[in-house]
Protein backbone atom coordinates (compact mmCIF):
# COMPACT_ATOMS: atom_id res chain seq x y z
CA UNK A 1 0.00 0.00 0.00
CA UNK A 2 1.16 3.19 -0.32
CA UNK A 3 1.31 6.29 1.80
CA UNK A 4 -1.21 8.12 -0.42
CA UNK A 5 -3.25 5.01 0.09
CA UNK A 6 -2.71 5.26 3.48
CA UNK A 7 -4.13 8.46 4.05
CA UNK A 8 -7.08 7.52 2.58
CA UNK A 9 -7.78 5.59 5.06
CA UNK A 10 -9.75 8.11 7.12
CA UNK A 11 -12.71 6.58 8.69
CA UNK A 12 -12.06 5.60 12.60
CA UNK A 13 -14.48 3.04 14.53
CA UNK A 14 -14.42 3.22 18.20
CA UNK A 15 -16.09 0.21 20.42
CA UNK A 16 -16.47 2.15 24.11
CA UNK A 17 -18.86 1.83 27.29
CA UNK A 18 -19.15 5.12 29.04
CA UNK A 19 -16.95 7.04 31.44
CA UNK A 20 -13.24 5.52 30.38
CA UNK A 21 -14.15 4.95 26.83
CA UNK A 22 -15.83 8.12 26.67
CA UNK A 23 -13.15 10.26 27.31
CA UNK A 24 -10.86 8.92 24.37
CA UNK A 25 -13.92 8.88 22.06
CA UNK A 26 -13.71 12.70 23.27
CA UNK A 27 -10.17 13.12 22.57
CA UNK A 28 -10.64 10.54 19.05
CA UNK A 29 -13.27 13.46 18.24
CA UNK A 30 -11.82 16.28 18.02
CA UNK A 31 -9.22 14.63 16.14
CA UNK A 32 -11.50 13.02 13.50
CA UNK A 33 -14.36 14.80 13.63
CA UNK A 34 -17.23 13.02 11.44
CA UNK A 35 -14.55 10.14 10.21
CA UNK A 36 -14.87 8.75 13.97
CA UNK A 37 -17.89 6.40 14.49
CA UNK A 38 -18.59 5.55 17.97
CA UNK A 39 -20.21 2.09 18.71
CA UNK A 40 -22.01 2.13 22.22
CA UNK A 41 -22.53 -0.80 24.43
CA UNK A 42 -26.09 -0.92 25.08
CA UNK A 43 -26.13 -4.00 27.70
CA UNK A 44 -26.58 -1.65 30.73
CA UNK A 45 -29.61 -0.10 28.40
CA UNK A 46 -33.45 -0.47 31.01
CA UNK A 47 -36.71 0.64 31.65
CA UNK A 48 -37.04 2.63 34.76
CA UNK A 49 -39.75 4.85 36.10
CA UNK A 50 -41.57 4.04 32.22
CA UNK A 51 -38.59 5.07 30.44
CA UNK A 52 -36.00 3.96 27.83
CA UNK A 53 -32.33 4.76 29.72
CA UNK A 54 -29.46 4.31 27.82
CA UNK A 55 -26.43 5.15 30.02
CA UNK A 56 -23.24 4.85 27.97
CA UNK A 57 -24.94 5.95 24.89
CA UNK A 58 -26.19 9.06 27.14
CA UNK A 59 -22.68 8.94 28.60
CA UNK A 60 -21.07 9.56 25.15
CA UNK A 61 -23.21 11.92 23.53
CA UNK A 62 -23.07 14.48 26.73
CA UNK A 63 -19.47 13.93 26.75
CA UNK A 64 -19.19 14.52 22.82
CA UNK A 65 -21.40 17.49 23.06
CA UNK A 66 -19.15 19.28 25.66
CA UNK A 67 -22.62 18.83 27.77
CA UNK A 68 -21.03 16.03 30.43
CA UNK A 69 -20.51 16.68 34.47
CA UNK A 70 -16.90 15.84 34.62
CA UNK A 71 -16.87 15.40 38.70
CA UNK A 72 -19.41 12.93 38.77
CA UNK A 73 -18.47 11.37 35.52
CA UNK A 74 -22.36 10.50 34.42
CA UNK A 75 -25.16 12.68 33.56
CA UNK A 76 -25.47 16.21 32.66
CA UNK A 77 -22.87 19.39 33.76
CA UNK A 78 -25.53 22.52 35.67
CA UNK A 79 -28.22 20.36 36.64
CA UNK A 80 -30.88 20.33 38.58
CA UNK A 81 -32.46 17.82 40.68
CA UNK A 82 -36.31 19.34 41.23
CA UNK A 83 -38.29 15.99 39.79
CA UNK A 84 -36.11 13.99 42.08
CA UNK A 85 -36.94 15.61 45.13
CA UNK A 86 -40.35 15.97 44.32
CA UNK A 87 -40.31 12.17 43.37
CA UNK A 88 -38.50 11.35 47.06
CA UNK A 89 -41.50 13.56 48.34
CA UNK A 90 -44.06 11.25 46.69
CA UNK A 91 -42.93 8.18 48.14
CA UNK A 92 -41.44 7.32 44.95
CA UNK A 93 -38.28 4.90 43.30
CA UNK A 94 -35.23 7.06 44.22
CA UNK A 95 -32.25 4.56 44.01
CA UNK A 96 -30.89 5.43 40.59
CA UNK A 97 -30.81 9.56 40.01
CA UNK A 98 -31.94 11.20 37.21
CA UNK A 99 -31.60 14.79 36.80
CA UNK A 100 -33.74 17.57 35.14
CA UNK A 101 -32.17 17.81 31.76
CA UNK A 102 -30.96 14.02 31.68
CA UNK A 103 -34.95 13.05 31.98
CA UNK A 104 -35.46 15.43 29.10
CA UNK A 105 -33.57 13.26 27.04
CA UNK A 106 -35.15 9.72 28.21
CA UNK A 107 -38.62 11.15 27.84
CA UNK A 108 -38.17 11.94 24.40
CA UNK A 109 -36.13 8.92 23.59
CA UNK A 110 -39.18 6.96 25.01
CA UNK A 111 -42.08 8.51 23.32
CA UNK A 112 -40.01 8.19 19.82
CA UNK A 113 -39.33 4.35 20.56
CA UNK A 114 -42.79 3.74 21.51
CA UNK A 115 -43.34 6.08 17.88
CA UNK A 116 -41.34 3.31 15.28
CA UNK A 117 -38.39 4.73 15.86
CA UNK A 118 -35.34 2.63 16.13
CA UNK A 119 -32.67 3.52 19.19
CA UNK A 120 -29.91 4.06 16.57
CA UNK A 121 -32.35 6.91 15.04
CA UNK A 122 -33.19 8.57 17.62
CA UNK A 123 -29.42 8.82 18.73
CA UNK A 124 -28.65 10.10 15.77
CA UNK A 125 -31.11 12.85 15.78
CA UNK A 126 -30.00 13.48 19.36
CA UNK A 127 -26.41 13.88 18.21
CA UNK A 128 -27.20 15.89 15.14
CA UNK A 129 -29.41 18.40 17.33
CA UNK A 130 -26.42 18.41 19.90
CA UNK A 131 -23.93 19.19 17.36
CA UNK A 132 -21.77 16.06 17.47
CA UNK A 133 -20.07 15.19 14.51
CA UNK A 134 -19.27 11.88 14.93
CA UNK A 135 -21.21 9.15 14.29
CA UNK A 136 -22.57 7.28 17.74
CA UNK A 137 -24.62 4.18 17.47
CA UNK A 138 -25.41 1.59 19.44
CA UNK A 139 -24.29 -1.95 19.49
CA UNK A 140 -27.15 -3.56 18.24
CA UNK A 141 -31.17 -1.68 17.68
CA UNK A 142 -32.46 -4.90 19.09
CA UNK A 143 -32.11 -5.78 23.04
CA UNK A 144 -29.37 -6.60 25.22
CA UNK A 145 -29.42 -7.21 28.76
CA UNK A 146 -26.29 -7.89 30.81
CA UNK A 147 -26.76 -9.70 33.81
CA UNK A 148 -24.68 -11.07 36.36
CA UNK A 149 -24.69 -14.25 38.57
CA UNK A 150 -23.14 -12.72 42.00
CA UNK A 151 -23.00 -14.28 45.66
CA UNK A 152 -26.58 -12.30 45.78
CA UNK A 153 -27.85 -14.33 43.19
CA UNK A 154 -28.99 -13.34 39.71
CA UNK A 155 -29.03 -9.56 39.02
CA UNK A 156 -29.81 -7.18 36.55
CA UNK A 157 -26.95 -4.71 35.78
CA UNK A 158 -28.35 -1.53 37.29
CA UNK A 159 -29.38 -3.23 40.59
CA UNK A 160 -25.86 -4.66 40.81
CA UNK A 161 -24.28 -1.33 39.60
CA UNK A 162 -26.33 1.50 41.03
CA UNK A 163 -28.48 -0.10 43.46
CA UNK A 164 -26.06 -2.40 45.35
CA UNK A 165 -23.01 0.13 44.63
CA UNK A 166 -21.19 -3.11 43.23
CA UNK A 167 -20.67 -4.93 46.58
CA UNK A 168 -22.11 -8.49 45.36
CA UNK A 169 -19.36 -10.82 44.51
CA UNK A 170 -19.86 -11.63 41.01
CA UNK A 171 -19.44 -15.30 39.87
CA UNK A 172 -20.37 -14.98 35.97
CA UNK A 173 -21.33 -12.35 33.62
CA UNK A 174 -23.69 -12.90 30.86
CA UNK A 175 -25.28 -10.95 27.91
CA UNK A 176 -28.94 -11.70 27.26
CA UNK A 177 -30.30 -11.45 24.07
CA UNK A 178 -26.21 -10.99 22.69
CA UNK A 179 -26.80 -13.36 20.23
CA UNK A 180 -29.43 -12.90 18.51
CA UNK A 181 -28.69 -9.32 18.13
CA UNK A 182 -28.09 -7.94 14.82
CA UNK A 183 -25.12 -4.86 14.44
CA UNK A 184 -26.38 -2.20 12.57
CA UNK A 185 -25.55 -2.15 8.75
CA UNK A 186 -23.17 0.95 8.92
CA UNK A 187 -20.91 -0.37 11.74
CA UNK A 188 -21.06 -4.00 9.11
CA UNK A 189 -20.21 -1.77 6.64
CA UNK A 190 -17.81 0.42 8.22
CA UNK A 191 -15.79 -2.73 9.42
CA UNK A 192 -16.03 -3.81 6.12
CA UNK A 193 -14.51 -0.90 4.20
CA UNK A 194 -10.87 -1.39 2.76
CA UNK A 195 -10.53 2.83 3.57
CA UNK A 196 -10.92 1.81 7.12
CA UNK A 197 -8.37 3.27 9.22
CA UNK A 198 -8.45 1.37 12.94
CA UNK A 199 -10.65 0.18 15.30
CA UNK A 200 -10.08 1.52 18.82
CA UNK A 201 -11.39 -0.91 21.58
CA UNK A 202 -11.75 1.84 24.38
CA UNK A 203 -10.34 1.94 27.78
CA UNK A 204 -13.58 0.64 29.04
CA UNK A 205 -14.65 -2.48 31.18
CA UNK A 206 -13.97 -5.64 29.49
CA UNK A 207 -16.68 -7.37 31.57
CA UNK A 208 -19.46 -4.47 31.39
CA UNK A 209 -18.93 -2.70 28.11
CA UNK A 210 -16.77 -4.39 25.69
CA UNK A 211 -17.12 -8.04 25.61
CA UNK A 212 -21.35 -7.34 25.51
CA UNK A 213 -20.44 -4.86 22.32
CA UNK A 214 -18.27 -8.18 21.12
CA UNK A 215 -21.22 -10.57 22.10
CA UNK A 216 -23.52 -9.32 19.44
CA UNK A 217 -23.60 -11.94 17.08
CA UNK A 218 -21.53 -11.26 13.74
CA UNK A 219 -19.41 -8.21 15.45
CA UNK A 220 -16.41 -10.14 16.48
CA UNK A 221 -15.64 -11.77 13.45
CA UNK A 222 -16.63 -8.80 11.59
CA UNK A 223 -13.89 -6.99 13.82
CA UNK A 224 -11.52 -9.50 13.12
CA UNK A 225 -11.90 -9.39 9.79
CA UNK A 226 -11.70 -5.59 8.97
CA UNK A 227 -8.96 -4.51 6.62
CA UNK A 228 -7.31 -1.92 9.26
CA UNK A 229 -5.74 -2.51 13.02
CA UNK A 230 -7.72 -3.45 16.03
CA UNK A 231 -5.74 -1.32 19.05
CA UNK A 232 -7.02 -1.44 22.35
CA UNK A 233 -5.97 1.12 25.50
CA UNK A 234 -5.78 -0.43 28.92
CA UNK A 235 -8.16 0.53 31.77
CA UNK A 236 -6.26 -0.73 33.84
CA UNK A 237 -3.31 1.29 35.41
CA UNK A 238 -0.54 -0.20 37.69
CA UNK A 239 -2.99 -3.05 38.82
CA UNK A 240 -5.79 -0.67 39.44
CA UNK A 241 -9.00 0.69 37.65
CA UNK A 242 -8.98 4.52 37.08
CA UNK A 243 -13.20 3.75 38.47
CA UNK A 244 -15.38 1.63 38.70
CA UNK A 245 -15.64 -2.29 39.12
CA UNK A 246 -13.31 -3.23 36.63
CA UNK A 247 -10.26 -4.70 39.06
CA UNK A 248 -12.70 -5.90 41.88
CA UNK A 249 -14.50 -7.96 39.32
CA UNK A 250 -11.59 -8.94 37.37
CA UNK A 251 -10.18 -11.20 41.13
CA UNK A 252 -13.98 -12.14 41.85
CA UNK A 253 -14.09 -13.83 38.06
CA UNK A 254 -10.30 -14.83 38.69
CA UNK A 255 -8.60 -13.09 35.85
CA UNK A 256 -5.47 -11.50 36.79
CA UNK A 257 -5.54 -7.65 37.76
CA UNK A 258 -3.28 -6.26 35.04
CA UNK A 259 -3.16 -4.59 32.10
CA UNK A 260 -1.87 -7.62 30.14
CA UNK A 261 -5.22 -9.82 31.45
CA UNK A 262 -7.28 -7.21 29.90
CA UNK A 263 -5.34 -7.17 26.56
CA UNK A 264 -5.48 -11.37 26.83
CA UNK A 265 -9.19 -11.11 26.67
CA UNK A 266 -9.13 -9.77 22.87
CA UNK A 267 -6.31 -11.07 22.00
CA UNK A 268 -7.62 -13.02 19.02
CA UNK A 269 -8.49 -9.58 17.37
CA UNK A 270 -6.02 -7.25 18.76
CA UNK A 271 -2.88 -6.17 16.41
CA UNK A 272 -1.38 -3.63 18.61
CA UNK A 273 -1.93 -2.60 22.36
CA UNK A 274 -2.02 0.83 24.09
CA UNK A 275 -1.13 1.06 27.82
CA UNK A 276 0.22 2.89 30.38
CA UNK A 277 3.90 3.92 30.70
CA UNK A 278 3.34 2.99 34.53
CA UNK A 279 2.96 -0.97 32.95
CA UNK A 280 5.68 -0.62 30.46
CA UNK A 281 7.00 -4.14 29.96
CA UNK A 282 3.66 -5.57 30.31
CA UNK A 283 1.84 -7.35 27.47
CA UNK A 284 5.16 -8.54 25.94
CA UNK A 285 3.77 -12.02 25.89
CA UNK A 286 1.27 -11.57 23.94
CA UNK A 287 3.51 -11.24 21.06
CA UNK A 288 2.00 -7.99 19.59
CA UNK A 289 3.20 -4.18 19.19
CA UNK A 290 2.81 -2.56 22.40
CA UNK A 291 3.20 1.16 22.84
CA UNK A 292 3.28 3.24 26.41
CA UNK A 293 1.87 5.82 26.84
CA UNK A 294 0.21 8.33 29.35
CA UNK A 295 -3.35 7.21 29.59
CA UNK A 296 -4.68 8.91 32.61
CA UNK A 297 -7.40 11.14 31.09
CA UNK A 298 -7.07 13.78 33.64
CA UNK A 299 -7.88 16.91 31.09
CA UNK A 300 -8.91 17.63 27.76
CA UNK A 301 -4.91 18.17 26.40
CA UNK A 302 -4.72 14.02 28.08
CA UNK A 303 -7.70 13.10 25.61
CA UNK A 304 -6.64 14.22 22.88
CA UNK A 305 -2.61 13.46 23.16
CA UNK A 306 -3.45 9.69 24.37
CA UNK A 307 -5.78 9.78 21.11
CA UNK A 308 -3.13 11.21 18.97
CA UNK A 309 -0.97 8.15 20.06
CA UNK A 310 -3.48 5.95 19.60
CA UNK A 311 -3.71 6.52 16.10
CA UNK A 312 -0.71 7.05 15.50
CA UNK A 313 0.16 3.20 16.73
CA UNK A 314 -2.41 1.50 14.65
CA UNK A 315 -0.52 3.95 11.38
CA UNK A 316 2.57 2.39 12.01
CA UNK A 317 0.92 -1.16 12.45
CA UNK A 318 -0.43 -0.09 8.84
CA UNK A 319 2.81 0.59 7.29
CA UNK A 320 4.13 -2.34 8.75
CA UNK A 321 1.63 -4.29 6.85
CA UNK A 322 1.80 -2.43 3.79
P1 LIG B 1 -18.89 2.69 32.40
O1 LIG B 1 -19.71 1.97 31.37
O2 LIG B 1 -19.43 4.02 32.78
O3 LIG B 1 -18.45 1.84 33.54
O4 LIG B 1 -17.56 3.11 31.65
P2 LIG B 1 -16.42 2.33 30.88
O5 LIG B 1 -16.60 0.87 30.93
O6 LIG B 1 -16.25 2.99 29.56
O7 LIG B 1 -15.20 2.79 31.76
C1 LIG B 1 -14.81 2.19 32.96
C2 LIG B 1 -13.35 1.92 32.88
O8 LIG B 1 -12.68 3.10 32.44
C3 LIG B 1 -12.69 1.54 34.19
O9 LIG B 1 -12.11 0.28 34.02
C4 LIG B 1 -11.61 2.60 34.39
O10 LIG B 1 -10.41 2.05 34.89
C5 LIG B 1 -11.40 3.13 33.01
N1 LIG B 1 -10.97 4.52 32.98
C6 LIG B 1 -11.62 5.60 33.46
N2 LIG B 1 -10.90 6.71 33.26
C7 LIG B 1 -9.75 6.33 32.62
C8 LIG B 1 -8.61 7.04 32.17
O11 LIG B 1 -8.48 8.25 32.28
N3 LIG B 1 -7.61 6.28 31.58
C9 LIG B 1 -7.71 4.93 31.44
N4 LIG B 1 -6.70 4.28 30.86
N5 LIG B 1 -8.80 4.23 31.87
C10 LIG B 1 -9.80 4.93 32.45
Amino acid sequence: MSAADNLCKRRVVALCGGIGGAKLALGLSRLLGGDLMVVVNTGDDFDHLGLAISPDLDTVMYTLAGLDDPQRGWGRRDETWTFMAALAALGGETWFALGDGDLATHVERTRRRAAGETLSAVTADFCRRLGIAARVLPMSDDGVRTRLRTDAGWLDFQDYFVRRRCAPRVLEVTYDGAASARPHADVLAALADPRLRAVVICPSNPFLSIEPILAVAGLREAIAHAAAPVTAVSPIIGARAVKGPTAKMMSELGVEVSATAVARRYRDLLDGYVLDRADAGEAAELGIPVTAAHTLMASLTDREELARQVLASADALTKATA
